[in-house]
This record gives structure tokens, sequence and C-alpha cells, in this order.
């Protein structure tokens, strides 16, 4: 087997190797690869799907893409890639990943969607046990409608599969008060660059667990994940508020994030995004709406507003048995303390489930539209409070004043609720910092405004404004390209202990090649 091996990945380094026509049936004598290695899985040749990923900024060719039946599949291909000195192997999610990091060029993926979906409620309702392959989504409809039960922390798009923002963090509007998914989860079964499958929590395997929650992929595949569990609410009350001011804007979402200044009350979502202060359809007033029917009266915009408003989003759970009269009395005196715009207030009643599948809809318009299958040149940092005003001046309201044809995401979390015996990097300073997400959902030109090569010139300006101006930040969902410097950066006084989990779990550097950090060694 291990000639086969050689055969196609012998003294080349992988970008050099001869494109494979891995189209074909026998996977252009690729096949031999697997005699003998007893999958009870499948593997398939046809690779396409394999080598794009939701950015479509990058594409790749690998070898094969495994249909692993279970974790010891997965240990088998990681085996068989660590005999050879140059394969490499991509778990796989949902691969909405942007740059390329669930590839590997010439290389192994593994289609973690594939293996049989678990997801196991523990009859004391305290967690599910759930595949690392499993979608968000899935675990919220079996959660709340078998047992009324849902995770704590979520994403804002749920069609992401558990092991792949686990490897990332998780964010969304929750996470100012249970902290990113990668906080609410107790126990992993993971399978090493080693090979090993091994089961991992803060006390058993610890290093390993810390180190794969946030971990790019770099430690460890995913195959089942203990997550944490809390009683479902029936509703949830959505708000959206405009803000002309950006201190005004701030204060409020710190002031939210922090507690409400020592109220026991707290809203159960957190969020908000800066929108262009014109009447662009895409860009401007109606994205602060909630719905096409709700009016956005620009006469309530103060004169003195700039070129960018933004909009606090914020959600409040309750249950059908309580007295509407009491919610809204409830929720008027959290918002009657907020300095947003007076008659610039939306807000919607829908169901919990509902709520959590709200971007799905805006997914089924840009499907319909043709721009969820465009390339996305998104950028997503984590800039910290120390310099957000900053960063607003010399980014939101002068790079990006036109807007960026989606959402610009911006609001605080909290450092003390996350761990940082995780891999995921934070800003260096500060109890608050800001998620800032530039979702570009536009046509590249000649239909839209930039060229695909002009919007991640534009991102690229950001980071190095950022830089030049000192801005305290960190990539999220990072990628330095061919850099390792970038990645030393990255990680800051953090690179060591990163380097030492790989050489602990992933020695030969087989695992996630797509993100570049490491190069496969023998
Ligand atoms: P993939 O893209 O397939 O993989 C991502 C990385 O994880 C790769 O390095 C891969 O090798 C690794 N990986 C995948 N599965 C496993 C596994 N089982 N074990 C170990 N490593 C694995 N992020 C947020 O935090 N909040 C959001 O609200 C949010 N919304 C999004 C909305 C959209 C439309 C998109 C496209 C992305 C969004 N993201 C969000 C980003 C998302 O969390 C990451 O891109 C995530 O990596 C995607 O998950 P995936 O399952 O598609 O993983």
């Amino acid at each position: 087997m291990i000639a086969y091996i050689e055969r196609f990945v012998h003294e080349n380094e992988v970008e050099s190797m001869p494109e494979l026509d891995s189209g074909e049936e026998d996977g252009g004598g690729v096949l031999p690869l697997f005699k003998g290695l007893e999958l009870q899985g499948t593997v398939d040749f046809d690779t396409a799907a394999g080598g794009k990923d939701f950015g479509d900024l990058q594409s790749s060719q690998p070898l094969a893409m495994i249909r692993p039946a279970s974790s010891e599949d997965v240990a088998r291909v990681i085996k068989l890639a660590s005999r050879s000195p140059h394969l490499t192997v991509a778990a796989q999610g949902n691969r909405h990943s942007i740059n390329g990091q669930a590839m590997a060029h010439q290389g192994l993926v593994i289609d973690m969607k594939s293996m049989e979906t678990r997801i196991q409620v523990d009859p004391s309702g305290s967690h599910v046990d759930v595949s690392g392959g499993a979608l968000w989504e899935e675990v919220l409809k079996r959660c709340v409608s078998d047992h009324g039960l849902a995770p704590r922390s979520w994403t804002d798009y749920l069609g992401l599969t558990v092991g792949g923002t686990l490897s990332n963090a998780g964010v969304s509007g929750q996470a100012f008060r249970y902290g990113p998914q990668t906080e609410n989860v107790t126990e992993l079964e993971v399978v090493t660059g080693n090979g090993d499958v091994l089961v991992c929590s803060p006390n058993q395997n610890s290093e390993l667990f810390f180190s794969v929650l946030g971990g790019l992929g770099q430690f460890g595949i995913i195959t089942r994940a203990r997550i944490l569990l809390q009683p479902a609410p029936d509703m949830v009350r959505w708000i959206r508020l405009v803000y002309s001011e950006f201190s005004d804007f701030t204060t409020d979402a710190e002031f939210l994030v922090s507690g409400g200044g020592g109220t026991s009350d707290s809203f159960d979502y957190v969020e908000g995004f800066a929108f262009v202060n014109s009447d662009d359809p895409v860009n401007g007033w109606p994205s602060a709406q909630l719905h096409p029917g709700h009016p956005f009266d620009p006469t309530h915009i103060p004169p003195s507003a700039g070129p960018v408003l933004y909009c606090l989003e914020l959600a409040l759970h309750y249950n059908n048995h309580h007295r509407r009269s009491a919610v809204d009395k409830r929720l008027e005196r959290m918002v009657g303390v907020l300095r947003y715009c007076r008659g610039l207030r939306v807000e919607s009643e829908l169901s919990y489930v509902e709520f959590l599948l709200r971007v799905k809809r805006a997914e089924e318009e840009a499907k319909a539209s043709g721009i969820w299958d465009a390339p996305h040149a998104w950028l997503n940092l984590f800039v910290s409070k120390a310099h957000i005003a900053l960063f607003d001046a010399v980014v939101f309201k002068n790079i990006l004043k036109h807007g960026i044809g989606g959402p610009m995401l911006l609001y605080p979390m909290l450092r003390s609720k996350w761990d940082n015996r995780k891999s995921v990097i934070l800003p260096a300073e500060g109890e608050i910092f800001y998620l800032v997400g530039l979702l570009r959902f536009s046509f590249p030109y000649p239909k839209g405004l930039l060229s695909v090569d002009e919007m991640i010139s534009q991102n690229q300006e950001i980071v190095e404004i950022c830089k030049r101006k000192g801005i305290d930040f960190k990539l999220y969902l990072p990628h330095y390209g061919d850099s390792k410097e970038g990645w030393r950066q990255h990680f800051g006084n953090q690179w060591t202990r990163f380097q030492q989990r790989k050489a602990s779990f992933d020695p030969r550097a087989i695992l996630a090649p797509g993100l570049k950090i490491f190069s496969r060694n023998w």
C-alpha cells in the first residue's frame, strides 16, 4: 500500500504533484491506497465538492473523499496518511469556510456530515451527545421538539456543523452571557493526528480537550461533543433599535452585556450592526427593518448623523404562560433606559425555533437570487473595546461608508466568558471586545460594484490600517495565506503553546492542511 502512496506523493511538494483525474471511477489509480484498510464507510473519487467552500475564493483537488461510518474509520484514514511522507487529511463539516480552511490539496478529505447523525439527549436533560458532523439546525430541532430543551450558545446561522464551529469558537448574541459554543461543551470524543480515538474533558485528557476547542482542526477530529442544555423558551420578542451616535450605541451595548448596570433583568441575546445612512435598499435604512413591511421613518434620524448608523439587535425569551402585558412591561423597563433614536424601533414576536432559524430565510432568498453561490470575501475580527471607536472612525465611517453589500456585524462580548486554556485567540487587552463581521453578499463586478479582487484588497486594507493605527485586534476564523509569520503574530505569546500542542497531538502535521500553519513532516 505504501508503494502506491509513494507513486503519488514521493519527494515532491504537495503543490507540485501531478494533477490526478479524480473524476474517474477508480480515482485515476488512487483506489489501491484504500485496499486492506477495512473501512466501514466509503471512498469517493468524485472529489469536486471537497475542493470548494462557501468563500469560493480558492479551490483544491483532493485525492479522495472519505465518508466514514465511525470514529474508527476516521482513525484508519489518519493512520493511513501517517504512513506516507506527504499525505494530509482535512475534516470537512459543511464547507462553510471562506479561505480554504477545510481543504486538503492532493490529500484526503473526510466528509463528517456523511457520518450517521447521532443526537442523544441525556435523561437528566443536562446535556446532549452529538456527532461532530451534525448540523446545529438538526440539534436545535431534535432537542426542542422531542425534549423542550436547547443548547445555550448558538451561531447566527445554523447550517454549520458542530465540529466546524467548535474548531473555531461559535459566536452569536448569546455569547455575552454563556460564552461562545466552545464554552458550552463538557466532553469530546476526538481522533487525534496520531490516530488515537480519545474521550476528553476538563478532567480527562484535559490538554487535548482545551487544545481542540478553538484549535482550528489542528489537533484532532471531533467525532462527538457533549453540549450543555437548558429549557427552551416558547417565544422570543425580537427588537431592533437604531442609533445615530456611535458612542451611544457602544455605551448601551456594553451596558447590556455587562449586566444592565447590576439589574437582575437581562436580554437573552445582544447583537448589533452598522449600516449606511441612506435609502440604499441593500446597505441603507431598509436593512434595519425586521420585515419588509416595517416602516423606517428617516425623519427620526438627527441632522447631526454621519454616513453610518448603528443598530442594536436584542431578544427576550418568554413562555406561552407568561402574560403578554407582563412581557411588554418588562421590555419597556429594559428598553426605556436606552439612548436609541426615538421612533426608530421595530420589533417582532416569533417562536424560539423561528428566531434561531432566522438566517435560513435569508439563505433561501440569497439562493434564489444567486448571491449564496457567488464568492464571499468575508472578514471577521475581534477588536478590543479600547480601539473600537477608532475602528469606527477609520473603517465604518470611512472605508466602508457606502456599505459592503451585506451585514456589517458589530457587537460586544466579555473576555471572562472565554477560558484562555482553550486555543481561541482574543485581542490582548480588556474585558470587553467586539466581533466585527463583514459579510459581503454581493455579486462581484460587472454585476456588483467591486470585483472579487477588489473586495479582498479592501479587506487587506482594513487589516493593514488596523495594524498601522495600533488597533488591538485578532482575526476570527483566521487565515494568513502562505505566511507562517502571519500565524506567529496571530498567536503571539500563545504560539509556543500552540506548537507544543501540535507536537503532542499531530506531530506529523497531517490534519487541517488548508490553514497552512504547519508543513507536513515525516
Ligand atoms: P468547515 O468549513 O467544513 O470546516 C472548518 C474548519 O474546521 C476546517 O479547518 C476543518 O478542517 C475543521 N473541521 C470541520 N469539522 C471538524 C471536526 N469534526 N473536527 C475537527 N475539525 C473540524 N461563525 C460563527 O461563529 N457565528 C456565526 O454566526 C456564523 N455564521 C456563519 C454564517 C454563514 C453563512 C457562514 C458561511 C459561516 C458562518 N460562520 C459563523 C463561520 C463558521 O462558524 C465557520 O466557517 C465554520 O468553520 C463553518 O463550519 P463548517 O461546519 O462548515 O466547517
